[in-house]
């Protein structure tokens, strides 16, 4: 198809554009590579270099993968939809059986929708309605963390912390943000007992303050994703969940960007030996062959809901797409049978282990962390305070990594890398040796 010269008219999310409708192909391109093909951890453009993919938390099985394509080809071919606003087929409930095993919830059950905000909107809109059920409608409020995100529609985006509240003016009511304890940039002074029992006192102050029987739930990203792969202490969790039970708040983990394989574990709730009464999922779970979230309900909200039959008003047309069900059992089969999990925690443990013994020296890294294949590095323009790099440093770094055959997140001075988990020995040499590089060649 024949492109205008000037003018652009597709509107690309999040990022800022200069008056695209002045825009030309070649400016848009210095911000997007143009991706014609994607084969395992690689992807290509169109003027054929080729970049290791670490973008996104998406591809759990890398990209082209013969075995996903011929299940959802055969798929298109038997079934290609079926609306399961009134109509069943068999992948959406083997999906939904598989998933509460994987999640330890045998006895919950699955809703589906079309990505991960999906999921977060429908585990806060099953909360609300379950207090309603119970006879406590005005439990209507919300509580999530610092440096969260949880989604961009009006209410996954109301209790997330990256200016996507703030730019739509108000979304829902009653959203309530508590410190998180973050361990690079800590809320307050101290050491990790300090940060955490700080934020912890934070958290049941708002509860007290707010009347527990005001609030629905609280909202966790075990391991914050756009935040810059931010990790907490490892009981921070399970605290978050004691006070939660005490005051008899639902907890909803948003696992969107840590389900499914992504931390070396099938949720990373399991690592940090939690039990939330809902978790959200979405981008691995479909590895990017499909859209589609998920929302695993514990089987006393659904015994609430349903206690005198009922309705859950709440769905979309494609929700539950044989195809994406079909592609979500055929990765997940294919994590348990090629040993996945375990890979990717050696892996990643590996590229962690290397980036430290190489880069901990460097005098613009200031922290390297992660789990599994969710990895950061951040970089700063001075370790002492800690200051961001600047806007001039963050592009040069972006285009040397660029041009050293690596496509990553470069977000706030916080590089995040979200290998697939398929992994070779061969690629993570080579993601860890041009990332050494390309610091060496930074001023
Ligand atoms: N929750 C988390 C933790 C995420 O990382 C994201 C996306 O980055 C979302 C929710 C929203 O998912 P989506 O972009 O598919 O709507």
């Amino acid at each position: 198809m024949k492109q205008s010269a000037k003018g652009y008219r597709f509107l690309h999310p999040f990022t800022f554009m200069n008056n695209p409708l002045q825009a030309t192909a070649e400016e848009v391109r210095q911000t997007y590579p143009c991706l014609t093909k994607g084969e395992g951890a690689w992807v290509y453009d169109d003027a054929g270099n080729r970049y290791l993919y670490l973008s996104t938390a998406v591809p759990t099985v890398g990209l082209g993968n013969r075995r996903v394509i011929q299940a959802m080809t055969e798929q298109y071919e038997t079934l290609s939809f079926a609306s399961t606003c009134a109509q069943g087929h068999p992948f959406a409930n083997q999906l939904s059986e598989r998933l509460t095993r994987i999640a330890h919830h045998e006895h919950a059950m699955v809703f589906f929708s079309n990505d991960g905000s999906g999921a977060v909107e429908t585990a806060m809109k099953l909360v609300r309605q379950y207090y309603r059920s119970k006879g406590e409608p005005q439990r209507t409020r919300f509580l999530s963390f610092e440096g969260s995100y949880h989604g961009t529609t009006f209410g996954s985006g109301s209790v997330t912390h990256m200016g996507i509240k703030e730019s739509f003016g108000p979304g829902l009511e009653g959203c309530f943000s508590i410190p998180a304890p973050h361990l690079y940039r800590p809320p307050v002074a101290g050491d990790e007992a300090a940060f955490e029992q700080y934020c912890l006192e934070q958290l049941e102050k708002t509860i007290l303050t707010l009347g527990a029987d005001t609030i629905a739930a609280i909202l966790i990203e075990p391991i914050q994703g756009v935040n810059g792969v931010v990790l907490f202490p490892q009981d921070f969790w399970q605290k978050v969940q004691c006070i939660a039970r005490r005051y008899d708040l639902l907890l909803i983990a948003d696992e969107v960007g840590t389900g499914l394989g992504r931390t070396g574990h099938w949720l990373a709730s399991h690592h940090y030996g939690i039990k939330p009464d809902l978790v959200a999922l979405s981008k691995g779970l479909t590895g990017g062959y499909f859209p589609m979230g998920a929302t695993i309900i514990s089987e006393e909200i659904i015994a609430e809901l349903y206690k005198e039959g009922g309705i859950f008003l709440h769905g979309s047309t494609l929700c539950g797409h044989p195809v994406a069900c079909v592609a979500a059992l055929t990765i997940l089969e294919m994590i348990e049978q090629d040993g996945l999990l375990e890979q990717a925690r050696q892996r990643g443990e590996w590229i962690l282990n290397r980036l430290k013994q190489s880069l901990l020296d460097h005098p613009q890294v200031g922290d390297i962390r992660g789990m599994g294949m969710m990895l950061a590095i951040e970089l700063v323009s001075n370790r002492e305070t800690k200051t961001s790099v600047s806007f001039a440093w963050s592009r040069a770094f972006t285009a040397t990594l660029r041009q050293a055959g690596i496509l990553a997140n470069f977000f706030n001075g916080v590089l995040s890398m979200y290998p697939p988990l398929t992994l070779s020995d061969d690629e993570a040499d080579y993601l860890v040796t041009r990332l050494i590089d390309v610091l060496a060649k930074m001023p």
